[in-house]
């Protein structure tokens, strides 16, 4: 595909991507964005101004420069992409203004150091990653239009019945406008929700997971209100979501995507730890195996603030009450004191490994987590510490994907 010489030459800027990468990943999306505003309709405004998505993009071109001659490594990783631009309708057309602002960040940021024989490089290496994704988009296209309940683009949902689940927490459950099938997913799965709030100049998407199991005859999502602080302003889409989506209104959704999916072929015992509002995929991935696998081992972990906060409590009780091998354990950072009269949690203060391993016991499971990024890294580093291996340790970013190694 790539001559020998191109991938030398892509190589050899890998330790000027490792430095300049988010500065040219800054200027790239400035300059797109800017001469391409109708973009700003699929990019999430919000992760470009919290600097998240210019720090995964870099790492994604980081990780492409570094295996360009063994690109199947990064495979993982362009199918995660690959879902979530499928989710929000990224198509091929896309792809040659994606290459010529970046190509164009590139020798902005470099200057005189990126020779013409370093941007021809890099051109040819960018049209080998650009076909990548669209033959893999190409495929997760096909397959949603294909399935059965499937469809193209977005689709017109109707909110059947809207939910509070805790002071911030609200479901929703989706019913399709047209009253047809809608298609399966595996728990774990997301959707991406488009809408057009008025007053705003670009409809926004977010992504949603599922936060019950697949088969039924609704989708329901159980979304976080992002209320405003003195450091940052209030979310758009959740905020609206709460405050104007009504019961009988209409949302519209791409089919259920994503890679971070509950293995079900096998009979390990599986953990799942949520932090906040990372409890949806690991309520999807509960409801699910207390359905479909009863006889497996869970662990339900869940970490809340305190009692006002936590939702689906009484759910997950209940269901660790009917099944004996579901287990439940609550971790509140600061209980009040009707949570401590209630004993909803055994454990105060934050997760750490002591507290896990006293819980979960056996260390050859499967491991699912999901919540803020802090969070996150807590639980892979207790993971790693304990020595479960990498390939039992599965989690899901709610926003860019980041790294949590570090
Ligand atoms: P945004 O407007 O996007 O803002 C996001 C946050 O950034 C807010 O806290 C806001 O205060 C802050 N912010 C805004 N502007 C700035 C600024 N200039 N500087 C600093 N901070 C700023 N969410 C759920 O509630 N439930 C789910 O099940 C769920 N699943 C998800 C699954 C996936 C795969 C992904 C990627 C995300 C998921 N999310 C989920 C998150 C969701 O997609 C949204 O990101 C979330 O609802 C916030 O969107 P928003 O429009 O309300 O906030």
């Amino acid at each position: 595909l790539l001559s020998e010489k191109t991938i030398e030459i892509i190589k050899s800027t890998v330790p000027v991507l490792e430095q300049y990468g988010e500065q040219i990943t800054k200027h790239f999306y400035k300059t797109m964005l800017s001469n391409h505003p109708e973009l700003l309709n699929i990019f999430n405004h919000t992760n470009q101004k919290q600097g998240r998505q210019q720090k995964a993009l870099a790492a994604g071109v980081y990780a492409a420069a570094k295996h360009i001659d063994q690109l199947e490594v990064i495979l993982p990783v362009v199918t995660q992409i690959a879902h979530k631009h499928r989710s929000i309708g990224i198509k091929p057309e896309h792809y040659p203004i994606v290459g010529k602002y970046l190509l164009m960040a590139i020798k902005d940021v470099l200057g005189d150091a990126a020779t013409d024989e370093i941007i021809e490089a890099w051109k040819e290496a960018y049209g080998v990653l650009a076909d990548v994704f669209i033959q893999v988009e190409a495929q997760l296209y096909k397959e949603a239009e294909e399935a059965e309940g499937g469809w193209k683009d977005f689709r017109k949902f109707v909110v059947k019945k809207k939910v509070k689940e805790s002071d911030v927490i609200t479901s929703f459950y989706l019913v399709p406008e047209d009253g047809n099938a809608i298609a399966e997913f595996s728990p774990g799965q997301y959707v991406s929700i488009k809408v057009k709030i008025p007053g705003e100049p670009y409809t926004h998407i977010r992504q949603y997971s599922m936060s019950d199991a697949p088969g039924k005859e609704y989708y329901r999502i159980s979304v976080k209100r992002e209320a405003a602080t003195e450091q940052k302003p209030a979310g758009i889409v959740s905020n609206y979501l709460h405050d104007h989506i009504q019961e009988g209104d209409i949302l519209e959704l791409s089919v259920p995507a994503g890679d971070f999916t509950l293995t079900m072929t096998d009979d390990i015992p599986v953990v799942l730890i949520s932090g906040g509002v990372g409890i949806t995929p690991m309520l999807s991935m509960l409801n699910t195996l207390a359905e479909r696998q009863p006889k497996r081992k869970v662990t339900f972990i869940h970490a809340a603030i305190n009692g006002n906060v936590h939702a689906f409590h009484k759910h997950v009780s209940q269901l660790a009450k009917e099944n004996e091998n579901i287990s439940y354990y609550v971790c509140y950072q600061s209980p009040s004191e009707e949570d401590r009269q209630k004993q909803h949690f055994v454990k105060e203060g934050f997760i750490d490994l002591e507290w896990i391993q006293s819980v979960v016991q056996d260390k050859n499971a499967q491991f699912y987590f999901c919540g803020p990024i802090p969070f996150m890294k807590t639980v892979y580093h207790a993971l790693k510490e304990w020595g479960v291996p990498e390939e039992r340790i599965h989690y899901e970013f709610f926003g860019p994907a980041g790294d949590l190694t570090k």
